[in-house]
């Protein structure tokens, strides 16, 4: 990897000088509040970043694409190379009952601009705290709904073309897709949706947020539910039957509030969270005979056996 004061000089006659940053400290750019210190931060313009993906192939220099951080742990050691940061590709169109994205849109945008044409279907994304291109890439979905069940076509960036994908082709799994698979970069992505009632869908979404607000820790730092559902088990409960409500170490706790989330309450490392993580699994393997699966994505320098 050669990240020589050319590298970046160039970076920063593409992309602008204010949108690449040296050394910047990705808890600040993770709804965690844990990582350490990406070597190059980039918020290109999506029309500069097939330069910008360029530049870096040539010099070796490997990258990340980043929405939200939602997602995301990332390693106290930080991340080798560039992080690209979606934060500022957020068009929004309509037309009839088909909703365009750019995927740096939030996905609260996008689910209030459904709302605004009086479009149904996307009432179940609209508390969730990430970009529509980390939604397409997790297959995010809550209460019922799924961004497969919407999505029908995804434009990426892939070995240095942007091509379309159809939904079909997007092989959705349970937070799953084939983004993950490879080095895909999700630009942006078309939805159909259906016509509604702007009542129906405003009271859909307000009891949805309702729901949350009961049931989640949304005033503390995490990354949502770390674990994905186990078929015929809620994560949740295993891990209140383990006992281990509240359970902490370091900065990281087990929530009080839903035991599917880990919180940070203040100077968590991501070794806390990791330590923690191999604790629930381990404890919830033994009284319930279940393995638990990471569903939060860990980045970033290994650090211990966990990643
Ligand atoms: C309080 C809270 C509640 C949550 N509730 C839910 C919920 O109900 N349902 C749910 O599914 N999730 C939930 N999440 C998790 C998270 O919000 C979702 O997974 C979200 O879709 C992640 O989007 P992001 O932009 O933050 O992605 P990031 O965290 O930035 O990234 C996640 C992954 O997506 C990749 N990625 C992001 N953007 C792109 C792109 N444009 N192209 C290619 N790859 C990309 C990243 O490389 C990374 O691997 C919750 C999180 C929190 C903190």
């Amino acid at each position: 990897m050669k990240l020589t004061d050319q590298v970046v000089a160039t970076l920063r006659k593409i992309a602008g000088e204010e949108n690449v940053r040296l050394s910047e400290p990705m808890k600040l750019h993770t709804t965690f509040k844990i990582g350490g210190n990406a070597d190059i931060y980039i918020t290109p313009d999506l029309k500069h970043f097939p330069e910008v993906v360029r530049l870096l192939s040539k010099e070796q220099i490997p990258y990340q694409v980043v929405g939200n951080g939602s997602n995301l742990l990332v390693s106290d050691y930080g991340i080798d190379g560039a992080v690209i940061s979606t934060h500022g590709w957020d068009d929004i169109s309509v037309e009839g009952d088909v909703l365009r994205a750019q995927a740096g849109a939030m996905l609260s945008r996008v689910a209030n601009t459904a709302l605004e044409h009086e479009l149904a279907g996307l009432e179940f994304a609209a508390g969730i705290p990430g970009s529509f291109g980390g939604a397409v890439y997790m297959n995010a979905g809550a209460y019922g709904g799924e961004m497969k069940d919407i999505i029908t076509s995804v434009t990426v960036y892939h070995n240095r073309e942007v091509k379309e994908i159809s939904g079909s082709e997007c092989r959705f799994g349970y937070r799953s897709s084939v983004f993950q698979k490879d080095a895909y970069t999700i630009l942006n992505a078309t939805m159909k949706l259906r016509k509604g009632a702007a009542e129906q869908i405003a009271a859909a979404m307000k009891e949805l947020a309702r729901r949350r607000q009961e049931k989640q820790p949304l005033d503390m730092p995490s990354a949502g539910s770390v674990f994905k559902r186990p078929e015929g088990y809620y994560a949740g409960a295993l891990i209140e039957q383990a006992g281990l409500k509240g359970f902490q170490i370091g900065g990281a706790a087990v929530s009080e509030k839903h035991s599917g989330f880990i919180v940070n309450c203040g100077g968590a490392t991501a070794r806390d969270v990791m330590e923690l993580i191999a604790a629930v699994k381990e404890k919830v393997k033994e009284n319930s005979g279940v393995e638990l699966q990471e569903e939060i994505r860990m980045i970033g320098r290994r650090q211990n056996s966990i990643n």
